[in-house]
């Protein structure tokens, strides 16, 4: 590496840049600096009004970072705000972010649509009429602030905590909301992770203690993806551009994909497998090389827990790493090319192929899957962990070009204030049914209220849309319609959604540019903070005029959640007594409401090593060095931290099991770094686990119970899971053993590049682009079907159907079909999203229900002329309506692929409609929970789960205990 600073930038692209006669920019994007305005004239940029030519117009901007939202990538956006009227003209890139380096998606400047989206949420609206009719009063913040504190403040008082949830889709900041339900002492975090991503994430949690990969792709000699990536996997654009650059640097490219994808376009290797096959191909990958001795051995035997897996599987033979290098090549015997091919559907071939491939990277071996497989299977999240496999086998961990652990590149700043976690157990979110779930049951919780587990008295969603994302929406719409299981619903959302039709509030919260949050992601070998900001307050407080309160400088009365939840927060506790008010109070003026730039400033100065020197450099101070460039790079090139020593500080009085983990009496030093991190068991005598004794030496190894990479899963085996404690393969409940005759299996994970669920459907020029849903189907079941492009057909599910139009094309395997989860949004009344939302109708009979559209998108007058200009009508269907719940037994994960038959429409039937059985859903709920392996069953110490496990809210572990109260 030679470039000025080491971002991935080469010398030879500082050439090719001078080359071209262009100055090279000297920042993260290390392009050409023609592509970025210098951040020395972000006060005053000069273009060119386009639309005044042939006139030349001169337009004044100033530049203000902020980040996208746009998914959970946080690429870095620069706002031109036009310095005469003070509005956002556009967002292009910031070249001052070390994420995303400059460049985004269509995604990112699509932001700007979403800022003037006519039909966008600008005050605070109750209902007037019943939960869904449609009718809204305008009411104030301050009404509704009241009321809610008044709710939350009698439920605390009352007891009843667990009545209170706060259910988030995309979070898009760092614990920030975690802390303020921590300050209310309520354990009512609700995620969308286990409709998202727990299966990828259990796989790694088993391996190392992480719960996600950080792939080094600039630097790899083969990148090897399960799914997408390219175009809409997790860290996108960061991913992406950095995979492009290791295929410019001879890299390999590997994709698992079902469908002809994007990516599947640029990989040297497309393998087209079954869908929930691919733990079969990998496993014949490492099958591959382990018989042919093409793995490390000395990481192996230096970094994976065989010890455990020979004294408690194997207690015949001897625990030596000879003992167990042999029988390692017994395990996975079985794992054939012949075999995957039959699984798979791969030609033999093709994967031997592919495995060579493999085992020539060596330790520059990338990998990286996520939601696709690992969220569609019953088992998926053996896909993570058998790709994962192949890193461990090569010792491609935390090596250049390899695979990270997440928690390493990433960086959080330890907060202000650090509220204790709560000392409840909310079994609504976490029940023990599921003690090994990654994340919360989220989407199981209406038939939950409808088992009488609990009621909910305040049930906040935010960026979260669980009546269209999740499962079986019609059971959503039946409690949030019920009064009685969800006494008030509040959606902070910026935008409509058909969940907040079902609300009691809608409360307008602000978009990228209107908001402040602080990210920080693995998108490589490095750590950096990026700045969420309203950028208008940001220019005002940089021309010497001060904000109090984000609402005075965002369009109408939108708000943002940070200072809303401080404000709802004193009010629960206006005067302290009940010990929540200190939580937001000011350090600076004691008894003073807590400001976001006292809450920014104080973690910029206290907690991020470096800042607050680079900030002074420049005659700033770390809060204004963050407003100006909107990101900061902490560190680079972090290295095998498993490979460190334990400093000497750390060991006090140890003590040391059988299998070397060692423990400590020292006290914990205070990180500034608060990425959360499992927290291993303590020893018999009340030591924690500091590290693990490798070769003589203390390193700091893996925050496992083992402290090494669990290739035998100790928390599986003791949890009644044992014949899944090694990487293996689980035969997917779409396997073609498990349908029924003329059921195929359809894939419906599947992301547009250009669309993040419901988020973006306010963006006109991403719908332009995108806003339909075709099946895919091969020409070959095209022809069984006697169906062509354009006809309608009728998908039907375990619970219901819907109709869509088939789309033939030879980028899906035969046998299987496909369509994107995106889109087929609706609504039942105005307001609503117009550019997107077609015009539906709900309508019951018995347990029957369904969704017929009563018109089509198309053409209205706004403030927007081009709205006026909207040209199309088919706005795909909402599938996600017929899925049944499909929660995974041991990850949590719902298994989204579906067992379908696909056959011509009947009259009537129209595109977008949706019909249901709500009995047949709750059937299918029941035979999945029938599959679990419930605490009360198989916990080996009485608790309702592993206390190593990752948690969002961590409750002291008296309250693990099953028998503890729930309150
Ligand atoms: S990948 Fe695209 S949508 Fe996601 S944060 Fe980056 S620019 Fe925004």
């Amino acid at each position: 590496m030679t470039g000025s600073r080491d971002h991935g930038i080469t010398g030879a692209d500082r050439a090719a840049v001078e080359a071209r006669g262009e100055t090279f920019y000297p920042g993260p994007s290390g392009g050409s600096l023609a592509a970025y305005p210098p951040k020395e004239r972000w006060d005053d940029w000069v273009e060119l009004d386009s639309r005044a030519w042939p006139e030349r117009v001169e337009r004044h901007y100033a530049l203000v970072p902020t980040t996208c939202f746009n998914c959970e990538s946080a690429c870095g956006l620069l706002a031109y705000l036009d310095r005469e009227t003070g509005q956002v003209r556009k967002f292009e890139g910031n070249p001052e972010h070390p994420g995303s380096r400059g460049r985004n998606c269509a995604k990112g400047p699509a932001t700007l649509n979403q800022v003037t989206d006519p039909d966008r949420i600008l005050y605070p609206l109750k209902r007037a009429g019943g939960r869904g009719e449609g009718r809204w009063q305008r009411v104030s913040w301050d009404q509704a602030l009241d009321d809610l504190a008044g709710r939350i403040r009698r439920a605390i008082q009352e007891q009843r905590h667990h009545e209170i949830m706060y259910h988030v889709g995309r979070p898009g900041e760092d614990g920030f909301t975690e802390r303020i339900l921590a300050a209310w002492g309520v354990d009512g975090h609700n995620s969308h992770t286990n409709v998202c991503s727990s299966g990828g994430r259990a796989g790694y949690q088993y391996w190392m203690g992480l719960d996600r990969p950080s792939p080094d792709h600039a630097n790899a000699k083969v990148i090897l993806l399960v799914s997408s990536h390219l175009e809409a996997g997790h860290y996108f654009n960061p991913h992406a551009q950095r995979v492009l650059e290791g295929k410019q640097r001879g890299a390999k490219l590997i994709v698992f994909d079902t469908r002809l994808s994007n990516t599947a376009t640029h990989a040297d290797h497309w393998l087209a497998t079954y869908p929930g096959s691919e733990a079969a191909v990998l496993l014949a990958i490492a099958n591959h090389l382990i018989q042919t001795g093409c793995y490390d051995r000395e990481f192996v035997r230096r970094w994976w827990n065989w010890r455990d897996y020979l004294a408690r599987e194997r207690p015949d033979l001897p625990v030596t790493f000879e003992a167990f290098d042999r029988i390692l090549r017994d395990l996975y015997r079985e794992y054939t090319f012949d075999f995957a091919a039959r699984e798979s559907g791969v030609a033999a071939e093709t994967i031997a192929q592919v495995a060579e491939l493999v085992a020539g990277a060596g330790s520059r071996l990338s990998t990286h899957t996520w939601r696709s497989a690992a969220a569609g299977n019953l088992g998926g999240w053996q896909v993570s962990r058998t790709l994962f496999l192949l890193n461990a086998l090569l010792g491609a961990v935390a090596t250049e070009g390899g695979t990270y652990p997440n928690a390493w590149n990433k960086f959080v700043p330890r907060p202000i204030h650090v509220p204790p976690h709560p000392r409840t157990w909310n079994e609504l979110s976490w029940p023990a049914e599921y003690p090994l779930a990654m994340n919360e049951l989220s989407f199981l919780l209406p038939h939950f209220l409808r088992e009488g587990r609990g009621r909910l008295d305040v049930y906040f969603t935010r960026v979260y849309n669980p009546v269209w994302t999740n499962p079986d929406g019609f059971s959503w719409i039946e409690v949030l319609r019920d009064e009685a299981l969800v006494g008030l619903h509040v959606a902070l959302t910026p935008t409509w959604s058909e969940t907040a039709s079902f609300a009691d509030y809608v409360l307008p919260m602000g978009h990228a540019p209107e908001r402040h949050d602080l990210h920080s992601y693995e998108t490589h070998d490095g750590q950096w903070i990026g700045f969420r900001q309203p950028v208008a307050r940001a220019l005002r407080e940089r021309d010497g005029q001060p904000v109090g309160d984000t609402r005075e400088v965002n369009p109408g009365e939108v708000w943002e959640e940070n200072e809303f939840w401080i404000e709802l927060t004193w009010r629960i506790d206006p005067d302290g007594a009940m010990g929540i008010r200190r939580y937001v109070e000011s350090r600076a003026r004691p008894g003073e409401k807590l400001g976001l730039d006292e809450y920014y400033g104080w973690a910029f100065e206290h907690s991020v090593p470096g800042l607050p020197q680079r900030a002074a450099a420049e005659g700033l101070t770390p809060l204004a060095f963050m407003r100006r460039y909107g990101a900061f790079e902490v560190a680079r090139k972090i290295g095998a931290v498993h490979e460190q020593e334990v400093p000497r500080d750390d060991l006090q009085d140890i003590g040391e099991d059988e299998t070397g983990r060692v423990y400590t009496r020292a006290p914990k030093p205070d990180a500034m770094n608060v990425v959360p991190l499992p927290t291993p068991d303590p020893d018999a005598a009340g030591r924690r686990p500091v590290g693990v004794r490798v070769d003589g030496k203390i390193l700091r190894g893996f925050p496992t119970p083992s402290g090494r990479l669990e290739f035998y899963s100790s928390t599986l085996a003791a949890w009644g899971w044992r014949e899944y404690a090694l990487p293996t393969y689980i035969r997917s409940h779409i396997h073609p053993d498990e349908l029924e005759p003329g059921e195929m299996p359809l894939i419906s994970t599947f992301r547009l590049p250009v669309h993040i669920h419901t988020r973006s459907a306010n963006a006109k020029w991403l719908d332009e682009i995108a806003h339909t849903n075709p099946l895919w189907l091969h020409p070959t079941d095209a022809l069984r079907l006697r169906l062509r492009t354009g006809d309608l057909v009728r998908v039907e599910t375990a619970i219901g159907h819907y109709v869509v139009k088939a789309w033939v094309t030879e980028g899906i395997r035969p046998g299987v079909v496909a369509c994107s989860h995106h889109m087929g949004r609706w609504r039942l009344h105005e307001p609503g999203q117009r550019q997107m939302m077609a015009p539906a109708a709900l309508s019951r009979d018995g347990s029957r229900r369904t969704l017929s559209r009563t018109g089509e998108v198309g053409p209205y007058a706004s403030d927007d002329p081009d709205t006026g200009r909207i040209w199309w009508t088919d706005v795909g269907v909402h599938q996600n309506l017929t899925f049944p719940v499909h929660p995974d037994p041991i990850s949590g994960q719902h298994c989204w692929h579906q067992a379908v038959r696909i056959r011509p429409a009947e009259p009537g039937d129209h595109p977008g409609d949706v019909q249901v059985d709500l009995e047949r859903a709750r059937t299918e709920y029941q035979a999945w929970l029938a599959r679990t392996r419930p605490a009360r069953a198989v916990s080996p110490d009485g608790t309702r789960r592993p206390y190593w496990l990752l948690r969002p809210l961590k409750p002291p572990k008296d309250a693990y205990a099953l028998e503890a109260s729930r309150a």
